[in-house]
């Protein structure tokens, strides 16, 4: 198959994150941050968040990575792409339930609400679950054993070592409410885990 189709794919996915998200991230610097658990680690997982995101679109533009390209196959490339729309969706949605109270890090906001409703009323980061579906369709969709796992890496060292921090900060600053909220819903995927 024509590698065109997996650049033009990993491309507009990654358009339509960036289309996503700006509106929340121009939204939320006007809104002041109460409490920021934004230390060393944190730091470090969004740097290597942002070279893991980079890395598939500088693979779309420069032949640097074709050392490791393989072949493209159709299976992969449409279950993929369901994987794309699928976490684009989630993304989006994520992003819409959250609204003022979305941080990129670790922070508590101005006037912070505990979201429990949307997609939260089934799963405690469905936003998480979004970048981890975008990774394993980015991952199908691109045939290069580098620039194909990229994010995913990235995102599975996010996940692994926000979750926890993130729910301490949640339960410190809502307390019983967020204890029965964890009580009733799961982390990543309905009724699973
Ligand atoms: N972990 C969530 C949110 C990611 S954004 C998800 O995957 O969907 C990270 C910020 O969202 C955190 O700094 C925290 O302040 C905020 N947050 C996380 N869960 C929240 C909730 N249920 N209600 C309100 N804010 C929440």
């Amino acid at each position: 198959m024509n590698i065109w189709v997996a650049k033009v794919i990993v491309l507009l996915a990654n358009i339509a994150m960036v289309a996503i998200r700006a509106p929340h991230g121009q939204r939320s610097r006007g809104v002041p941050v109460r409490k920021s658990r934004k230390g060393t680690l944190e730091v470090v997982l969004l740097i290597i968040a942002w070279i893991a995101f980079f890395i598939p679109l500088l693979w779309v533009v420069a032949p640097v990575l074709a050392f490791a390209d393989y072949p493209l196959r159709p299976v992969p490339l449409f279950a993929g792409t369901i994987c794309l729309a699928l976490a684009l969706w989630l993304f989006h949605r994520s992003h819409a339930d959250l609204g003022p109270n979305w941080s990129i890090t670790l922070e508590v906001r101005e006037k912070h609400r505990l979201v429990t409703q949307g997609l939260y009323r089934r799963v405690r980061h469905p936003m998480y679950m979004a970048l981890l579906l975008y990774a394993a369709g980015q991952a199908l969709v691109l045939p290069n054993y580098v620039a194909g796992p990229s994010y995913g890496v990235a995102m599975a060292l996010l996940v692994a070592l926000r979750l926890g921090p993130e729910e301490r900060m949640m339960l410190e600053e809502f307390g019983k409410d967020y204890e029965e909220y964890r009580a009733r819903t799961k982390r990543l995927v309905p009724g699973v885990w």
